[in-house]
Formats: C-alpha cells, structure tokens, sequence
C-alpha cells in the first residue's frame, strides 16, 4: 500500500481560484522544489523569518503552534526540512479513513479534494493512484492540483488519471490543475518556474488555469510577460490574478488594486477567502 508524508489533512472551504466558496478536503503533501523567500520582500532580497523560527524548531510540537509568517512562503513547514518532523508518513488508508472522519456525513457529497503542498506533483504522482481508488474515495467527484507548474506528470500518472475521470460511478470526474505560477517577486528563477510546455500537458488531462500572485506594478508586468509565454506555448486555460499577503494586513494593502488591475486588463480574480474568514491560521 502507497504512503505519503502528510504535511496536513484538513476540512475547509477553498479559498483561491476555480473552486472559492466550494467546500473542500486539503492534503497538503510534504516536499517542494522551491522556497519562495522573495515573497514580501523588496526585489532581490530573500525573507529570513522563517530562520529564525527553525531556530526554535523544537518547541512546536504541532502545525497549530508554528508561526505565521508575513514574507516568503506561507506555508514553509510543509516543505523545509527543518520542520519535516511534523508530517507523517500515511498510508492511503489512513488518509481515507482520516478523510472521512472530517467530511460533514461521513463519505464525499459535493466536497472537492485539493492536493496541495508543497510541490503536490514531485515524487507523490506514484503514491496518489492508491488513494484515488480507494473504496472510501469513490465518492469523489472534484479533484485540484494546486502546483508550481513545473513538473511533468509521469506517463504513467497522466494514463491513471484519464482513466480515473472516466469510471463509473460517475459519467466524468472533474480534474483542475491550479497553476501558480511563480514570478520573479517568489524569489525564484524565471527560467525554472515558468515552464509553458509543462502546463500545456496538464490540459491534456483536465483544466489547467494559471494563478499570479501580485503585489506590484512590475509584478504585473513580469506576469504579462509570462502569459505571453504561456500563450505562444499553445496554453489555452484561463489566467487569475491574486494578491500577496498570508498575513491580513498584507492582504488588505493590494486586494483592491489586484482586482482593479484584473478587471482592466480582461483577467479574472481570485481573493483568498482563508485571509479575512480564518487569518490564514494553520488547517484552513
Ligand atoms: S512553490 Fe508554493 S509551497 Fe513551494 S515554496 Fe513556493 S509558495 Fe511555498
């Protein structure tokens, strides 16, 4: 049976993207190939509040008790090494059963499962067939990757889920890959994050739309930049805009002029409801 290093398993309402609003199970798989410490931070310079926090590593016990943070990845426990101790390895059974415990009747309904990280599509891509088929999973209609947009699905896992969408007992399943795409303001190399032809094979299985984190004018540019990128690659998915900002105060200071500059360049926006709903804490 597969395993999967868990960096958490909770029960939400999504708060980005396609599917805000909906009620949804998110797995929060352990690993990414990025860090993402340039989020918050003025260009060319890298966060290190997350250092301090490894620091103390120790002390935490549980995801609930880490810090927040305002600059770099927001979700930095579910990657850096130092706070690996915190996700446990889950059989596909365990996750299951985990699930459903935490869904309102005991089994899927209209909740919507997110595979989310971390880098979702690193090694796990082997993992995930297992739980997909799982007897307790059949219920389960809607399924997003959140991803960077920089790995390929293996042929093997792009055959699975194809297949996977099509089986009883449901005429067709639905498959979204949230791209997030990461601009130079993550920090990260642009020649290893924006990588078209990767996403365009995500469209082969299901919908695949792209999400850019905006703080800035030049944000802005960078990601226009991209798009084209994306366009010329053959993507043809639609394109988001979101504010930065894990931390409330952040988020405030650039929603309204993310979803101005959306509404006038004809692109679509996504708030991040877990922001003003739940102060983006931990498991929501
Ligand atoms: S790709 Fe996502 S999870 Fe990975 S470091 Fe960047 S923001 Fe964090």
């Amino acid at each position: 049976m597969s395993k999967i290093k868990i960096a958490e398993l909770f029960y939400s309402i999504q708060g980005e993207g396609r599917y805000m609003g909906v009620p949804s199970v998110f797995l929060r798989t352990f690993g990414c190939n990025f860090k993402c410490a340039g989020f918050g931070m003025p260009r060319g310079q890298l966060s290190t509040e997350v250092d301090a926090i490894a620091q103390i590593a120790d002390k935490f016990k549980v995801y609930e008790e880490l810090p927040l943070v305002s600059t770099g990845c927001d979700s930095y426990a579910s990657w850096d090494p130092r706070f690996k101790d915190l996700s446990p390895m889950l059989t596909s059974d365990a996750i299951a059963d985990r699930i459903c415990e935490i869904i309102p009747h005991g089994e899927w309904k209209d909740e919507h499962l997110v595979i989310t990280g971390g880098e979702p599509l690193l090694g796990w891509q082997r993992a995930y067939p297992d739980l997909l088929d799982h007897p307790k999973m059949r219920g389960l209609k809607e399924i997003t990757f959140e991803t960077n947009g920089t790995q390929k699905l293996t042929s093997e896992f792009k055959l699975f889920l194809k297949q996977w969408a099509q089986n009883p007992p449901f005429a067709s399943r639905e498959i979204t890959f949230s791209v997030s795409a990461k601009l130079p303001c993550s920090g990260e190399k642009w020649e290893e994050a924006i990588l078209p032809e990767v996403v365009c094979e995500y469209e082969e299985v299901g919908t695949a739309y792209l999400k850019f984190v905006i703080a800035t004018e030049q944000d802005f540019k960078d990601a226009e930049c991209a798009i084209g990128a994306y366009r010329a690659a053959g993507f043809k998915g639609h394109v988001y805009l979101m504010p930065v900002g894990g931390v409330e105060s952040v988020y405030a200071l650039n929603n309204r002029t993310v979803a101005d500059l959306a509404m006038k360049n004809g692109l679509r926006y996504s708030d991040r409801l877990q922001v003003p709903l739940f102060k983006n804490e931990w498991g929501t």
